[in-house]
């Protein structure tokens, strides 16, 4: 991982809410960084951040948020795509613990990913603050993965 991290954004609409301030808090950090939203967290972060930066006297700018499909239109999975090629270095997952979703097969399977990627990921807003106070996110990181080669070279035809 290099110092500049790639962070995935994500929250059900329950915690929307909860989201928006973690990043109202969290904005000059986060503007260092490149961030992936589903669809509709995108737009609301965008706004959450362009408030920021107009009320903030430095000369802070906002580099663009990339905005895939709304989660249950597909965003999730998506993003499950990202995390295997590569492509996040965070997650920042605010799901909702109290209702259930059109799209919870996704839901999972983006939760999935991300610890079999091994890559940092926070569900709740004190997880994520321990996330972005720590260090490591503003340096190179070897992120360690588990050898799947026995797994992928196992003899199918024996
Ligand atoms: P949304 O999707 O950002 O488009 O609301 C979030 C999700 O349900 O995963």
């Amino acid at each position: 991982m290099k110092d500049v991290k790639t962070f995935a954004l994500v929250a059900h609409d329950n915690r929307k809410k909860d989201l928006a301030d973690w990043v109202g808090w969290n904005y000059r950090t986060l503007l260092n960084h490149n961030l992936v939203c589903t669809g509709t967290t995108g737009i609301m972060i965008e706004k959450v951040l362009s408030e920021k930066i107009e009320n903030d006297n430095s000369d802070l700018t906002l580099k663009s948020v990339l905005k895939l499909k709304s989660g249950p239109l597909g965003g999730d999975q998506q993003l499950g795509a990202m995390i295997s090629e590569g492509k996040i270095d965070m997650l920042i997952f605010f799901w909702d613990p109290m209702e259930p979703q059109p799209h919870d097969v996704d839901v999972k399977a983006l939760l999935r990913i991300s610890v079999l990627y091994n890559i940092p990921s926070a569900c709740n807003r004190s997880s994520a603050d321990f996330l972005i106070s720590s260090p490591l996110v503003h340096e190179t990181y070897k992120l360690k993965l588990k050898d799947y080669s026995d797994y992928l070279n196992r003899d199918l035809y024996k």
